[in-house]
């Protein structure tokens, strides 16, 4: 039982109890008077250094915390070098460890969260067929039966598999105020397979490429194609209707790629045809021939740098192959910056239809594409291989008239006379020579020059590795694909 207290003790005990009361109280309020004063002084003189980091930390963890959960969501990745001439970067953006819980995990999320921004450079798009779809692929799980190519949405128009259609592209508007259209066929195979492009007269005068282009669509039997063609005869139809290599404004069309939606004349066009055919190739094939009364023999120019251009080319069959960087501006750098593989393959002259170097061509598509698996039946049993040239164009040294004694193809020795240079007011002659022992691949037909006028083009053979070497160390020549003469110049005008 508890101790009873008399009356007198409890009031006592009553009393005591209220002072230990009071004195807790008084101790309470005058740490807070103290602790107020103190907070208002550190005020008046500015946050401290303890609170201004406290503060700084919370709101970093803070901002962790929510980048964290932020990059937790899927990878998300972006091409880089689309639009520019850097080689194209995949950005990857992703979280490594998970999600932080709360804001108060920022502590943890400092490290868990990790979103770090992964800038990798990664190789253009490696050219060949897509991975298969896994419901299409007999290797899957998923798999429920043979592939099923779907439809190709392209220009406003949907091409179903297993089928041939002739679209429009819309240059833009014409002097007459419709809009000029250019025709653009698509056989979309019923068979899944790589979407390969072909590109000519982009100069309106090189129309051998057109008929090449003409006679690969006509032959593709989409019932039998796996991927896609797509053929553009005539890019440049201003110029084509003119015979000019230039556009109406005289400007070159290929220097403008990949174009800009605000630009000029030649830059608008070019961009409209980067964006609305280009955009949907895997690799590309741009046709053009040699320019100012040149004639190349057929062959393929390609950045033999880039390791899946390389592969595209070896695919050509038995060509010439020469390194090419290209210039700025040109659809195959654009193309290829974009994560297109694109060769540019020259076929003899301008304003002139060259049978025998078309049927040359023609051959030659058959095989790559027998080559990139669109076609079942190889052109050749022994598949022709491609020779690899380093190249070096020989300029006319004095004014005058030029008479060649070579002609495209003719194999020539070191010293000898390629044609002679006559000065009509002198009468003097000036021989051309050989530098090297090689073959001619390119030259100026008989006409009058100047003082440095790339008049032959001698290509030397060497291996694809070899080629490839040079071209990476750049010990070759700068090339100056079909056009050897920087300042363009047009007879037209
Ligand atoms: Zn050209």
């Amino acid at each position: 039982m508890p101790e009873r207290l008399s009356e007198p003790d409890r009031r006592a005990q009553t009393t005591h109890v209220t002072a230990r009361i009071g004195i807790r109280c008084i101790r309470v309020v005058c740490a807070l008077v103290l602790l107020v004063g103190a907070v208002g002084a550190s005020w008046a003189q500015g946050p401290s250094q303890g609170w201004s980091e406290a503060f700084r930390e919370a709101q970093e963890a803070s901002a962790k915390a929510r980048r964290a959960r932020q990059s937790s969501k899927p990878a998300t990745e972006a091409r880089l070098g689309e639009d520019g001439f850097g080689p194209p970067a995949l950005v990857r953006v992703a979280s490594k460890t998970g999600t932080a819980r709360s804001d108060s995990d920022a502590a943890t999320a400092k490290t868990q969260a990790n979103a770090q921004l992964e800038v990798t450079a990664v190789p253009p798009q490696a050219w060949g067929p897509p991975a298969l779809d896994p419901a299409g692929n007999p290797g899957f799980s998923e798999f429920v039966g043979p592939p099923l190519v779907s439809p190709l949405q392209i220009l406003d128009a949907v091409i179903l598999a297993g089928t041939k259609q002739q679209l429009s592209w819309s240059v833009g508007q014409g002097l007459s105020g419709g809009d000029a259209v250019a025709p653009v066929h698509v056989a979309h195979g019923d068979r899944p397979g790589p979407v390969l492009c072909l590109a000519a007269a982009i100069h309106g005068d090189e129309i051998n490429g057109v008929e090449i282009v003409r006679r690969v669509i006509n032959d593709a039997d989409p019932s039998r194609l796996s991927g896609t063609l797509i053929g553009v005869p005539i890019v440049n139809l201003f110029g084509f209707a003119r015979g000019s290599r230039y556009l109406p404004d005289r400007r070159d069309l290929n220097r403008f790629f990949p174009g800009s939606a605000r630009g000029s004349i030649a830059s608008r066009m070019a961009y409209s045809f980067f964006q609305n055919v280009i955009r949907h190739c895997d690799a590309l094939v741009d046709f053009h021939t040699g320019s100012f009364d040149r004639s190349n023999l057929p062959q393929i120019r390609a950045d033999l740098r880039l390791p899946e251009v390389l592969r595209f080319a070896r695919g050509i069959g038995a060509m010439p192959v020469l390194h090419s960087n290209g210039s700025r501006g040109m659809l195959r750098v654009a193309a290829t910056a974009a994560g297109i593989p694109a060769v540019t393959f020259e076929v003899g002259a301008p304003g002139v239809l060259e049978k025998q170097e078309i049927n040359q061509a023609h051959e030659a598509l058959d095989a790559l594409m027998h080559h990139m698996g669109m076609n079942p039946e190889a052109p050749d049993p022994l598949e022709p291989q491609p020779f690899f040239y380093e190249s070096r164009w020989i300029r006319a040294d004095s004014g005058g008239l030029l008479l060649s004694d070579v002609a495209l193809g003719d194999r020539v020795v070191e010293g000898q006379t390629l044609g002679v240079v006559v000065d009509p007011i002198r009468n003097v002659e000036r021989k051309v020579v050989a530098p090297f022992v090689g073959s001619v691949i390119g030259l100026a037909k008989n006409q009058v020059v100047l003082p440095g006028f790339a008049i032959f083009h001698i290509g030397r053979e060497t291996s694809a590795e070899a080629a490839s070497d040079a071209a990476a160390t750049s010990r070759a020549e700068p090339e100056m694909e079909e056009d050897p003469d920087p300042e363009p110049r047009d007879p037209e005008y």
